[in-house]
């Protein structure tokens, strides 16, 4: 079998060039990182669950009227992608207090925030990704007004959707980082969403128990890291329970 030319090597996802021009297969690894590369690990059957997640939600977003990069799935560790140039900001949209916003400005964890705060991260390894505003990101080039715009309102629009997709399986979500890209289709320039919505860049918590159900459990340590996110896929109704004929939909909790 011919090697696949790599493009890209992030932490978690690999990028191979793609059986067209203008698609990429996005491959989804086991590693994980967190604190800005600090702290590395391996969560073993991560990178299949994190695909069957973002596939699904991917779907339903598309459902919506959310234009996405995804194409299909192709494997259990690879999905195929519509290539875009990345937008080099992480839009971060908060419910709940948790993790930074907490650290920063002192508001306990789990207070329910008065409403949904969108917050831009530019995306810079070396500069640790710092919080930006619009301002910075109009004026340096990283998008235009029009485009932000977009992302704002995309970001909300997902925000609102993926609230009761969650609640409608007894999580909640508290906050989760998106990534847009600008999909160049013949003469036409279009904002999709991009990278991947999974346990990884989400916060969830179980709806009962507030128990944590993402990757803060491997951020501090709280072990039962697989186990988490095979619940997720569990719940949305994508974990085969007893193969792939055993699909179910997601569970509705009561
Ligand atoms: N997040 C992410 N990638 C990043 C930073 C944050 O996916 O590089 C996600 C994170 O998983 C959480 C949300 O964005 O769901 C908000 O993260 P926060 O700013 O609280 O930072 P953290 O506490 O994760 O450092």
């Amino acid at each position: 079998m011919a090697r696949r030319k790599q493009i890209y090597e992030g932490k978690a996802k690999v990028l191979f060039e793609g059986p067209e021009p203008g698609t990429l297969v996005q491959y989804f690894k086991d590693d994980a990182t967190a604190f800005n590369n600090k702290k590395k690990g391996t969560i073993t059957g991560k990178g299949v669950l994190n695909n069957r997640i973002s596939e699904h939600l991917m779907l339903r977003l598309h459902d919506i009227g959310i234009p996405t990069h995804f194409v299909r799935r192709l494997n259990m560790r690879e999905q195929l992608i519509r290539e875009v140039e990345i937008i080099p900001i992480e839009v971060v949209v908060r419910n709940i207090a948790a993790g930074s916003i907490s650290q920063r400005l002192g508001i306990p964890e789990g207070t329910a925030l008065p409403r949904s705060i969108v917050e831009y991260y530019y995306k810079k390894d070396e500069l640790n990704d710092p919080m930006v505003s619009e301002e910075h990101i109009t004026a340096f080039g990283w998008a235009a007004t029009p485009e932000i715009d977009d992302i704002l309102n995309m970001s909300l629009r997902i925000n609102d959707f993926l609230i009761g997709l969650f609640l409608g399986i007894g999580i909640r979500l508290v906050d989760f980082k998106l990534e847009f890209g600008r999909l160049y289709d013949n003469e036409e320039v279009r904002i999709v969403l991009a990278d991947e919505i999974s346990p990884d860049n989400c916060r969830l918590w179980d709806a009962s128990t507030n128990e944590k159900m993402d990757k803060d459990r491997f951020r501090r340590d709280l072990g039962k890291i697989e186990e988490a996110y095979q619940e997720v896929a569990r719940r949305l109704g994508i974990l085969p329970e007893g193969g792939q004929a055993d699909y179910k939909g997601p569970k509705t909790i009561q």
